[in-house]
């Protein structure tokens, strides 16, 4: 929370106190932003969501929640043919092309991550440390676990909360320093705000959303969001 500037006698402003908002119609119709409308996803994200949901709980969701989200973000993944012989007959079948690669975005997105390993069990998992400056909202980078040699065909940045953007834009500019064909980005929750900064900033990657909500509060929290992604999962209050 702001503290008192003790010389002048007025307190710091709010990082998004006063700053305009763009409302979730502006946003919901941006190219190559994909908003989940699937059932099961609205069921969990109910769940997910409730200040009842204890931390263990919570966890298993967040994980589901990332294999439903991986499921749709997979859907134009590039296939090779391959031969095989089933117990019957040979046959050409089909398999990914190339590596996938998991930036989770530490540590909130470590669950989301798992999620997706539910999915695809072979990803490369790149951690990738950015912590936001509590008074500026600026991302700084603590933790970088990138290979140098990569040959990917994608790899999906996952964080379950798209809040002010600035972490997003940093770690797709850390990954864009790898020359990776295809680069996405893949939240549970994002806010107007944070989505259209991301989607203006890399108009060149797909964003994957679970849900899109009304707002940031004066802090850059999302309302009305699930609280902090991270404490939850790791029962850390
Ligand atoms: N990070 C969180 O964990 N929750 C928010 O609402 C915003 C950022």
């Amino acid at each position: 929370m702001a503290e008192v500037n003790i010389q002048s006698g007025e307190r710091p402003r709010l990082p998004m106190q006063g700053i305009p908002q763009p409302s979730r119609e502006e946003v919901m119709h941006l190219p190559r932003v994909h908003i989940s409308t699937h059932p099961v996803m609205r069921h969990k994200m109910t769940a997910l969501r409730d200040k009842n949901t204890q931390p263990p709980d919570f966890y298993r969701l967040v994980k589901e929640i990332g294999a439903l989200i991986a499921y749709e973000a997979t859907s134009t993944l590039a296939l090779e043919q391959t031969r095989i012989e089933t117990p019957m007959m040979p046959m050409v079948g089909e398999r990914l092309a190339g590596g996938i690669g998991v930036t989770p975005i530490l540590r909130a997105g470590l669950g989301l991550a798992e999620g997706f390993r539910e999915v695809i069990p072979d990803v490369q998992v790149w951690h990738l440390g950015l912590r936001r400056d509590e008074h500026t909202l600026e991302a700084m980078e603590y933790y970088n676990q990138l290979p140098h040699k990569v040959e990917l065909q994608v790899c999906y940045a996952v964080d379950p909360m798209l809040a002010t953007g600035g972490s997003a834009i940093d770690a797709i500019n850390v990954l864009k320093k790898r020359s990776i064909p295809r680069l996405c980005y893949i939240c549970i929750i994002a806010a107007p705000y944070g989505l259209l900064k991301l989607s203006q900033t890399h108009p060149d990657i797909d964003i994957y959303v679970a849900a899109l909500d009304e707002s940031l509060n004066d802090v850059g929290y999302i309302l009305p969001g699930l609280g902090d992604a991270g404490d939850r999962q790791f029962g850390t209050f």
